[in-house]
């Protein structure tokens, strides 16, 4: 069922509404972290490649895209995420293949894109100035919200449609054009979801997509005619996109990762909040920003609900992303795999110790695969690194704990800030804790959920700004206000009035 494809294609970058091949043939490969072998290989984007993109980019903004109503331009996003719904299978597996994350969860998240495409298109003719109140009745001030202009958007790779989709949905709904820069690990889908954006009417320039790793990205940081850059990875390449940014004053949203505690009091539904630990760390072999990668049990039930969640990780199926029986998959590069490992280590040479996993995995059939095992560990001290610094792999941290204010001071003891889940049936307790943890989203007997309609972003260095909901557009806007005198009168400051 595997779909490497031959080794020897190499995708060109897509501009202004065509395949554009490098100038200078350099290129980088893409690995099958399943198989550990070569699957395609992108186009090494240089500076004037990616100028390329942004001038064409530039172009549609002044061109067909600034002159489509907002109405037409929503419908014409809501067409994208009809085409994108109908070729959901076919992008799924160009991401499974490049990530190693389970087809079923890529082919969900390319199917669910439509969804923010439908909402974010009927936002684009509600973008709405106001009329002013100003001081001098016969002045009519009001202010018109305008596009910023040409917008970078980078993601990263565990979920490239679904992050892409996040940030260019809002961009494109407030008016904006795009150069969309991948993940270097998975480049592949970009260009199908600008296939399908042109197919679905979209004026070619609007989207445009340059491969590349960090140099590409510092170079559409650093482009002039970029006014916003919309960033989605971790938190080390975001303080360096802000500072690259702020060195020419261009706005930057940040959407980066976490360290997120799932807090279980004693009145916990147990089962469920087994349930919610598990897959908040283990679901996507942890390689999601969301991830819950910090438990903090109460000690009433810490040996109950630490021997279940041994007992699950266990039991979880690893192997094959492609296969419907695969629970978890492998991480999706060798550095990622190294990364697990050696952060595993480090915290054990802290005095942390393995409940279970802490080891590459072997898959018969996929032996060069960068598998590696749930991992479950305990006593960790707070300032141990693996309880401050994010894995982004399938390494959960147990801990107990007695009260309110001790798991509060821990759950909040990091620099991150992106979420965090709290088990209770006492809902004074629950919204309570809610107000008192540091982070941009909080799940009360669940955890991982998120709607195109609710704001997701970070507090503290999880990030700066926020996507989903209506807040998310106001980011790829300015305001101008607009000042008519509306009277026959001028005021002249060289005049005095007595
Ligand atoms: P990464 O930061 O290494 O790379 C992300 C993207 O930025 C890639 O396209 C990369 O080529 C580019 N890049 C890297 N350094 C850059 C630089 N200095 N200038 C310009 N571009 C640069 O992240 P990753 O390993 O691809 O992804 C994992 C990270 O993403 C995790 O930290 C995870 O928490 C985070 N993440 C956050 C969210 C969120 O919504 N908050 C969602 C998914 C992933």
């Amino acid at each position: 069922m595997h779909t490497d494809t031959p080794s020897s294609r190499v995708f060109d970058n897509y501009v202004a509404g065509r395949p554009l091949p490098s100038a200078t043939g350099r290129s980088f490969a893409s690995i099958n972290p399943t198989t550990g072998r070569e699957w395609g290989r992108f186009v090494d984007s240089t500076r004037d490649e990616v100028d390329a993109a942004v001038q064409a980019a530039a172009a549609a903004l002044s061109g067909p895209w600034g002159a489509a109503s907002p109405t037409r331009r929503g419908r014409l996003l809501m067409a994208w995420g009809e085409k994108i719904a109908a070729h959901a299978e076919g992008i799924a597996r160009l991401e499974s293949a490049q990530n190693g994350k389970l087809f079923a969860e890529m082919k969900a998240q390319a199917n669910v894109v439509k969804e923010w495409l439908y909402y974010f298109g009927g936002l684009a003719d509600k973008i709405e100035g106001r009329v002013i109140p100003v001081e001098r009745p016969s002045v009519l001030n009001y202010t018109l919200r305008e596009p910023i202009g040409v917008v970078g958007v980078i993601v990263p790779w565990n979920s490239p449609t679904f992050l892409s989709i996040m940030s260019c949905a809002p961009a494109m709904a407030a008016g904006n054009t795009i150069v969309l820069k991948p993940s270097e690990v998975t480049s592949a889908s970009a260009f199908e979801l600008v296939r399908l954006a042109e197919e679905a009417g979209i004026p070619p320039g609007v989207l445009n997509v340059v491969t590349g790793a960090r140099e590409a990205g510092e170079a559409l940081v650093d482009h002039e005619q970029v006014g916003k850059i919309c960033f989605t990875g971790s938190d080390a390449a975001g303080r360096a996109i802000a500072a690259r940014a702020g060195a020419r004053l261009a706005s930057c949203t940040l959407e980066l990762g976490g360290k997120s505690p799932n807090i279980v009091f004693p009145d916990a539904p147990v089962e469920n909040a087994v349930v919610g630990v598990l897959s908040g760390i283990f679901a996507a072999a942890g390689q999601t920003c969301i991830a819950g990668s910090r438990a903090y049990i109460h000690e009433s039930l810490y040996e109950q609900v630490v021997d279940r969640l041994v007992q699950r990780a266990r039991a979880i199926r690893l192997g094959d992303p492609l296969s419907a029986d695969t629970q978890m998959g492998p991480a999706a590069t060798a550095a990622q795999l190294q990364k697990n490992q050696a952060m595993v280590a480090r915290a054990v040479d802290n005095g942390g110790e393995i409940l279970y996993g802490g080891q590459r995995a072997s898959v018969p059939g996929f032996e060069e695969g960068f598998f590696f095992q749930p991992t479950i560990l305990h006593r960790l001290k707070a300032d141990n690194p693996i309880m401050q610094e994010e894995v982004f792999g399938p390494v959960l941290a147990v801990t107990s704990f007695r009260d309110e204010d001790e798991v509060l001071a821990l759950a909040n003891g990091t620099k991150f800030g992106l979420a965090a889940g709290v088990w209770t049936r006492d809902l004074r307790r629950a919204h309570g804790i809610a107000r008192r943890l540091q982070a941009g989203t909080v799940w009360i007997n669940t955890y991982r959920a998120m709607a195109f309609n609710s704001p997701f972003g970070g507090y503290k260095q999880s990030g700066i700004g926020r996507v989903n909901g209506m807040e998310s557009v106001d980011q790829f806007l300015q305001t101008k206000s607009v000042w008519c005198e509306t009277s026959d009168e001028i005021q002249d400051p060289f005049v005095l009035k007595v």
